[in-house]
């Protein structure tokens, strides 16, 4: 098979770029050049959870690669076969594990038998997804389309000190079935969750406070939660909306310089936006669904504006699978995102 020439610097130009390319051709069994990787990023290159994501795909698809060091700036990825079986990755610093799961998990969910996933790494980092959103938004939802996955954190990993641990078993499916979400139906629970691992308790107050500011919500839906088992201290608090057929979850990250009363509002605004567009799908479900939707029967749902991350995918999958997503304004407020079935 001719090998498909990707660019890192794309759109948003992140890690993102490298992490669907994988999943991608692990999928489709397409090899790739990534030229140019995380061209858009202060520090390009692949950094060490990258490494790891390559390092776990070509275990799991029995890949060939070439370029899989630190820092490098261009990679090859020639696919073989994907084999189920128990997995174990090890980022070895507080990068995302969360991340290294997403590159394999399309095709373990796609294999033929069951898998098991642990990771080891951060569970709870700044720009990527944490544990609770993989667990409580993400998976649930792919797990709409056909597989079936369970996850759970045994311990949380915060930078710098990472050391936290989760485990994923994936059944498996034959393949993504169709997703269809316009609506997000009745609101049935609303949960504020701070954690402070190591750290004061107060934190977790002063940023419950404006939770409850913000967004108005009662006591009885704020839940604070001290963690003594992380190997590093580390905070944050998630914000979850849990609807009739969705659910959605916001996470600040508590970090030195920034107040924690910034840290509350910050994610209490991003869930009050989500609230007034009155859409099932928040921007980051929006991007990370487009994937498994685009190797599946494709399908429909309403988000918000959409992000760089999302136009990025859109074009990536178009590379890939020559799938033409299409992305609408409905309002203001709603955009609708069409992912045509897999070729
Ligand atoms: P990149 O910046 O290219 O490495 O990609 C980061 C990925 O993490 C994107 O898919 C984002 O949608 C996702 N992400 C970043 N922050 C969050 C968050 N707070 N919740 C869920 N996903 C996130």
């Amino acid at each position: 098979m001719a090998i498909l020439e990707v660019d890192g610097s794309l759109g948003e130009g992140g890690g993102q770029i490298l992490r669907s390319s994988i999943a991608l051709s692990l999928v489709t069994g397409t090899p790739f050049r990534l030229v140019n990787v995380r061209a858009g990023r202060k520090r390009p290159g692949l950094m060490r959870q990258h490494l790891t994501a390559v390092q776990a795909a070509a275990e799991v698809g029995q890949a060939q690669v070439t370029g899989a060091e630190i820092g490098s700036l261009q990679l090859t990825f020639h696919p073989g076969t994907v084999r189920s079986g128990d997995y174990c990755f090890s980022v070895g610093t507080a990068g995302s594990a969360t991340l290294v799961l997403q590159t394999v998990f399309p095709a373990l969910a796609l294999a033929t038998g069951r898998s098991t996933v642990t990771v080891e790494g951060g569970t709870h980092n700044p720009m990527a997804p944490p544990f609770d959103f993989l667990a409580r938004a993400f998976l649930p939802l792919v797990d709409r389309m056909g597989p079936r996955s369970t996850a759970v954190l045994e311990r949380p990993g915060f930078y710098p000190a990472g050391g936290g641990r989760f485990h994923v078993a994936i059944e498996p499916a034959a393949v993504f079935g169709r997703l269809d979400l316009r609506e997000r139906g009745e609101i049935r629970a609303r949960r504020a969750t701070a954690v402070v691992a190591l750290l004061k308790r107060s934190i977790a107050e002063r940023e419950l406070a404006q939770v409850r500011e913000h967004l108005g919500w009662d006591d009885s839906t704020l839940r604070i939660e001290s963690v003594a088992k992380a190997v590093g201290p580390g905070n944050v608090v998630s914000v979850e909306v849990e609807s009739e057929h969705v659910t959605e979850l916001f996470s600040g990250f508590g970090e030195r310089g920034v107040s924690a009363e910034r840290v509350g509002s910050t994610v209490a605004r991003e869930a009050a936006d989500y609230l007034a567009a009155g859409v099932p799908v928040g921007p980051h479900l929006a991007d990370q669904l487009l994937l498994p939707m685009a190797l599946g029967a494709g399908g429909v749902f309403r988000t918000q504006e959409p992000s760089g991350h999302t136009c990025t995918h859109a074009e990536l999958l178009k590379s890939f699978l020559g799938s033409d997503v299409r992305i609408r304004k409905l309002s203001e407020l709603v955009w609708e995102i069409e992912v045509p079935a897999r070729a």
